[in-house]
Order: C-alpha cells, then structure tokens, then sequence
C-alpha cells in the first residue's frame, strides 16, 4: 500500500476478461461494467494506458488452429488483441472517454501504429491509450506487453486485472483453505512458478522496479481502490 494515488498507470486487461461467462468472444454487459470501471479511474484524473490480450477470441479460434505453425498461430493471436482494442475504444467511447489505440502491427488502415511519443502526448492531453497487438513479435504474450510498455511509458506500476482478486498460496477454487498475498516479492513469484503472469514479464518489471498489482476486474471498485493507493488485491515488488 502506498496510500497516495497514483498518477500513471499501465492496465493489463486479459481478453479473457471480456468473455464474462461466455465460452470466448466479447460478452457486451461484461466490457459496459470494466469500461464503467475504468471511466471511475478516469475521472480521478490518472493516466492510463492500456494493454488487452486476445485469449477471449482466440479461443473461439483454438481447434481450428490445433497443429500450426507457432509463430503462424500467435500472429493470430496478436490481431484477436487488435478487435479487442477496437470493442474496448468503441465501448469507452459510448460513455464519453476518449481513447486511442495503437498498434505494435502495422494495419494502418484500421489503428495507427505504436510511436512512444505520440503514446505520451495522448496521456499527457487526457486521453487512455489502448495498446494492441501485444509486442509485435510471436513468442511472446501481453503480459509481457504491458511489462514492456509499462516501463517505456514510465508507468509507476502495472495493474494486472483478472477475474480472481489476487494471488493465492494455492488454487482458490479447488483448496478451501488457499490463502491470498497481500503482497509477494518477484523472486518468490519466480521461484514458485506462480502463472499469474508470465516468468518474462515478472523479470522485466523486476529489473525495472516495476510493481504489479494483481487484483479483480469484476469487484466494483476495486481497480479504483488500486490506483488510489489502497490495499487491494496483491502487490508484487522488489
Ligand atoms: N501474442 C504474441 N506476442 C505478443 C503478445 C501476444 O504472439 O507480444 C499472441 C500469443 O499467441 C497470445 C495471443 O497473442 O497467446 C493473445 O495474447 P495473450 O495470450 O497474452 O492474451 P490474454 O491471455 O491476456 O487474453
């Protein structure tokens, strides 16, 4: 708990999130309530940018990717975030927050490209940034986007959003007696393989003494009580 709020953010939003209970794909009460959310942290005045994952609409595609090429398959992958990016815009839109997508895969047509500078004025002016399309590079996953752009953007600490409010000692749903972190240092994370997110984005905001707060998407309030410096959720640091 640092108990001031915060002034700049970088949320990671898995695609997953968007589905609600829905099997894949985009569940349209699911992003009106994150987006509502979001306008709450909006309104406070911090900055926020944004990095979605695409696992939501990916699913809808896994069988018929079965057996592909990898590099293929998270290209695919890769442009599920870039419909995400667009629903989320469209969606943030509608309850009057402006928001700019920018893509690390050039579809000019349709988002402009990631350019760190232009990311930073949009932040600076008030407007959230949605980056899309992960890092650009297969291999890699979202969370180790947002890693990424958090420190590029000189985020002060990555807020990762899921559907469970923290890290727990073990799986909440299957051990009754899991108890959760209020906060947990990057090694231990590391070295007890924990799968909140990826070993590379847990190394890269190590290395850049970023924090990450893991916390629930779906609890009202909670990404406000984040940013706000509260206790909330579990705070992964040095
Ligand atoms: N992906 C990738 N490189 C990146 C980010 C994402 O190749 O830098 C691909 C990868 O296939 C991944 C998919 O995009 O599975 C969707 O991203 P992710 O799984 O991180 O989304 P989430 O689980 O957060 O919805």
């Amino acid at each position: 708990m640092n108990n001031k709020p915060y002034k700049r953010v970088l949320l990671k939003l898995s695609g997953e999130a968007l589905m609600g209970n829905d099997s894949f794909g985009i569940n349209r009460s699911t992003i009106s309530n994150i987006t509502s959310e979001i306008s709450k942290v909006f309104d406070l005045g911090i900055e926020i940018a944004i990095v979605i994952g695409g696992g939501n609409i990916f699913r809808g595609v896994a069988p018929g990717a079965q057996g592909m090429d990898r590099a293929t398959a998270d290209y695919m992958g890769m442009m599920a975030t870039i419909m995400n990016a667009l629903a989320l815009q469209d969606s943030l839109k509608c309850i009057g927050v402006d928001a700019r997508v920018q893509s690390a895969l050039n579809i000019d047509q349709v988002v402009e490209p990631y350019i760190r500078p232009k990311a930073l004025r949009y932040l600076e002016e008030g407007k959230i940034v949605i980056f899309a399309a992960g890092t650009g590079n297969p291999f890699f996953t979202t969370d180790t986007a947002a890693a990424l752009r958090g420190a590029e953007i000189g985020a002060e600490i990555v807020l990762k959003a899921t559907k469970v409010d923290g890290i727990y000692s073990s799986d909440p749903k299957k051990d009754p007696s899991a108890t959760k972190y209020s906060n947990i240092c990057f090694d231990e994370v590391i070295v007890r393989r924990i799968e909140v997110m990826d070993a590379t984005a847990f190394a890269l905001c190590r290395d850049h003494n970023l924090p990450i707060n893991v916390f629930s998407i779906y609890k009202e309030n909670a990404l406000k009580r984040v940013v706000s410096g509260e206790n909330e959720g579990t705070l992964v640091h040095i």
